[in-house]
């Protein structure tokens, strides 16, 4: 069975509304990446979500919704520091960690006693949560572990057949997936950095904590779902299920330089010049200040260092970009974790399976 591709018009939207209310999967844009929504209350089509993309059961779903009020069905006891960041991030890139509500099926919390909710800040998105009328799980529109779809040929090129429809509403903004708070805990917990960063959080409401998981990304240590053997060797258990597994990842084997920027095209350089000539397929992750320095099989910029949102928007797509290439091994430049940065250390160090080179 084909994939249906729907465009924005009033009539595609009401289209794949009601292809959401009756239980198939839709994806659909919003200012992060792409989604795969499935009607969230009803556990049937929560679960075709785990079969398109392969996606491990123990990883909880975010639900979108469109207005406040969605939010009674779902969370219930909300912290006062819930209602500020309400009023301040949505709609937007930020998902709230709450306690839930009993209605909302375990399949979208696996079984967690919590539930993570947004409301995604894209006119698409938003227009098709008002018109279907129920809350939405949606994770990212891929196969699980690939990087996320940007654009909807991405989500086409993982899940054409797999799923009922798309809705192409162009390239997303913001390019990486939403920061991911719980506020059930005091101070409230990054579990994710994401699109709204943390000190856009602490100007709002003070002290914040970082998940221990997220700091367990340095030297050569190797994501446990890389390195098998290492299990049972992580101290801390990640609090954000979904932080557990090897994400984004290109299939060629990544590489992130970190140090002075002029030391780092330096060594990166000498490093390609050495796998190129053992015959690997090499490329670069760079950005438009650079892109000219290097010589390599491929040398792909995400964006503009001084404009570190172009970097996080472009990110996803270079990644996939090497897949298509047939890069085997990638070598990437490192970003200052200000700002936006974080997220696109946290995104590049999964990718890269942690391996880094100083
Ligand atoms: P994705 O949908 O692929 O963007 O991933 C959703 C992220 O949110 C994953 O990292 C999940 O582990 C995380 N998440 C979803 N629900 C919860 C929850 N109830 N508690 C903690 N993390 C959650
Ligand atoms: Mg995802």
């Amino acid at each position: 069975m084909g994939t249906a591709r729907l465009g924005t018009t009033r009539q595609d939207i009401e289209r794949a509304a009601e292809l959401l209310r009756q239980g198939e999967l839709v994806a659909f844009p919003t200012e992060t990446v792409y989604g795969l929504g499935a009607h969230a209350m009803d556990a049937a089509a929560v679960d075709k979500i785990f079969q398109a993309k392969g996606r491990p059961a123990d990883n909880p779903l975010i639900v979108h919704i469109a207005h406040r009020v969605q939010l009674a069905d779902l969370a219930d006891n909300l912290p006062p520091v819930a209602e500020k960041l309400i009023e301040s991030f949505w709609p937007g890139p930020l998902t709230l960690v709450l306690p839930r509500q009993p209605g909302v099926p375990d399949r979208v919390t696996a079984g967690l006693s919590t539930v993570a909710v947004r409301m995604p800040n894209h006119p698409v998105a938003l227009s098709l949560l008002q018109t279907a009328g129920v809350p939405v799980a949606a994770p990212s529109a891929n196969r699980s572990g690939r990087p996320s779809p940007t654009a909807a040929v991405h989500v086409l090129e993982d899940l054409d057949g797999k799923i009922t429809a798309v809705v192409d509403g162009g390239t997303t903004g913001v390019g990486v997936e939403s920061t991911v708070l719980d506020v059930t805990v005091d101070p409230p917990m990054i579990l994710r950095p994401g699109g709204v960063t943390k000190e856009m959080l602490r100007q709002v409401i003070g002290p914040l904590q970082e998940d221990l998981s997220l700091k367990r990304n340095s030297g050569e240590e190797m994501d446990p779902a890389l390195a098998p053997a290492a299990n049972g060797r992580i101290a801390t258990a990640p609090r954000s299920p979904g932080m557990k597994y090897t994400h984004y990842a290109p299939r060629g084997e990544m590489w992130i330089v970190e140090g002075p920027v002029d030391k780092q095209v330096e060594l990166i350089q000498t490093l390609v010049d050495k796998s190129t000539a053992e015959g690997t397929r090499t490329g670069v992750l760079t950005t438009d200040e650079h892109q000219a320095a290097y010589r390599a099989d491929a040398v792909l910029s995400c964006g503009k260092r001084e404009a570190l949102e172009t970097v996080a928007a472009g990110l996803y797509g270079v990644l996939r970009r090497f897949d298509e290439l047939g890069v085997e091994r990638i070598y990437a430049e490192s970003f200052p974790e200000a700002g936006i940065g974080a997220a696109i250390m946290n995104r590049l160090r999964k990718a890269a399976g942690y391996r880094v080179i100083r």
